[in-house]
């Protein structure tokens, strides 16, 4: 196993944290500055300093650096990505300004493996100039989505076109007013066998029938400009050759897709579980109780170390799946994939946690904190809970056993 970045990747990295330090760091207040806070998302506008921040990145060639493809990018792979997407993490805002955020990432990734030149032409082209942005939805509150073979909605085809019905949440950055396209997933053919019953389909989000109803809050946040949208589809019409890959596909691309897109979060984990132990440590040093500095006292100098080693391993785990990516495709590396799925949100909400204990009754009044502690706490649900992919990796250690 080698985790040695490439040259190319060496310089991209160096770019990078100047860029952070130089442009994105300075920044963040006025971006959160800029936010109209509202409650209605209808009235959510981006703030300026974002397309301010994407133009600047553009032009020092900081952008779409998830794709290996080297037509859209500078063609890196998982491994050296991973350093990358570790950096942004430490900056809420910092994906999106290399346009390197969820559910994007992911959905540009189905359409640049198995979109038609139309498809790309109308959709992967503008989301890769980060002029638009998309949506994923797959998840229904009306059944148990960890399995996905559950999904109800239909996307019935008659004739020359689609017919659209059924209601889904958690439809991430469905509130943003940039997102003009959402990657639906329904069943074409309830009488197929369960992995083939359903297929992916691109609906624009003003197609007549779309609905948005509300955002929901994660931990009472609505992550705004963004939010997570309940969104319901009635009768809603597409031509048939929005379909992406074929009908009944749909698994095929899930499982495409989710592969790299949950590595991606996870090493963007690193980076936030980094961001919260420099926290932790500057509040430890800079506050005296008791007549010595907090991480004097008690086992607060454990809970430091123990923070490093939690993370550490979350790295070289994150590197595994990364490495195990690119050698082996995404079906080579689910279980190292799961395996990092589990750890890094819980590190990360472990060392926040600590983070917030340290700062007493200010660390749950500090927005830095609380996002970071909300996004552990939805990443131990988003892109299957902890329990599935748990059962994955039970399962293949059984295995070992069950084949004897
Ligand atoms: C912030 C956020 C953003 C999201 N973004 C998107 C998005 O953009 N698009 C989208 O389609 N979805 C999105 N999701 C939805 C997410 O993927 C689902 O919530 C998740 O897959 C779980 O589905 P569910 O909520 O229906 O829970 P259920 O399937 O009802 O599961 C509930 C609980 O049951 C338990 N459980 C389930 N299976 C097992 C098992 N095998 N063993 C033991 N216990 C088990 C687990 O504790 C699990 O948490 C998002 C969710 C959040 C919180």
């Amino acid at each position: 196993m080698d985790f040695e970045h490439s040259e190319r990747a060496q310089h991209v990295i160096a770019q990078m944290e100047r860029f952070m330090a130089e442009q994105v760091l300075p920044n963040e207040q006025t971006y959160y500055d800029q936010l109209a806070n509202s409650s209605d998302f209808r009235q959510w506008r981006i703030p300026p300093v974002m397309e301010e921040l994407k133009a600047k990145a553009k032009v020092a060639g900081l952008w779409n650096l998830f794709l290996p493809e080297s037509e859209y990018g500078p063609g890196l792979d998982n491994r050296d990505y991973a350093p990358l997407a570790e950096i942004t993490g430490r900056c809420a805002i910092a994906p999106e300004v290399f346009n390197c955020s969820a559910p994007d990432t992911g959905n540009m990734e189905v359409l640049v493996r198995y979109g038609t030149p139309e498809q790309r032409a109308r959709w992967l082209e503008p989301l890769l100039a980060g002029e638009i942005r998309s949506g994923f939805g797959m998840t229904e509150p009306a059944v148990a989505s960890s399995d996905a073979t559950n999904m109800k909605a239909t996307c019935e085809i008659q004739g020359d076109e689609v017919v659209i019905n059924g209601l889904k949440w958690w439809t991430s950055g469905a509130g943003d007013p940039r997102c003009k396209i959402l990657i639906f997933m329904g069943v074409t053919d309830a009488g197929a066998n369960p992995h083939q019953r359903h297929s992916m389909v691109l609906v624009p989000i003003d197609a007549p029938g779309v609905k948005i109803l509300r955002m929901l809050p994660v931990l009472n946040a609505l992550d705004e400009p963004h939010g997570h949208g309940e969104v319901l589809f009635e009768n809603v019409r597409v031509p048939r050759s929005h379909i992406i890959l074929g009908p009944g596909r749909g698994f095929e691309i899930a499982q495409g897709r989710l592969g790299p897109g949950r590595i991606h979060h996870c090493m963007r984990l690193i980076g936030a579980a980094e961001r919260a132990l420099q926290r932790l440590c500057e509040r430890g040093l800079g506050r005296v109780a008791f007549g010595k500095r907090l991480v004097e006292l008690g086992s607060n100098g454990d809970i430091i170390a123990n923070a490093r080693l939690a993370i550490d391993q979350a790295r070289l785990l994150t590197m595994r799946a990364a490495w195990a990516l690119d050698k082996h495709g995404t079906f080579g590396a689910l279980n190292d994939i799961s395996a990092i799925k589990v750890v890094a949100p819980n590190v990360l909400q472990w060392v926040v946690d600590a983070a917030i204990q340290i700062h007493g009754g200010e660390g749950v009044a500090d927005p830095e904190l609380m996002r970071l502690l909300g996004m552990a706490r939805a990443l131990r649900l988003a892109d299957g809970p902890d329990e599935v992919h748990r059962r994955q990796l039970t399962k293949r250690e059984l295995g070992k056993y069950l084949r004897r």
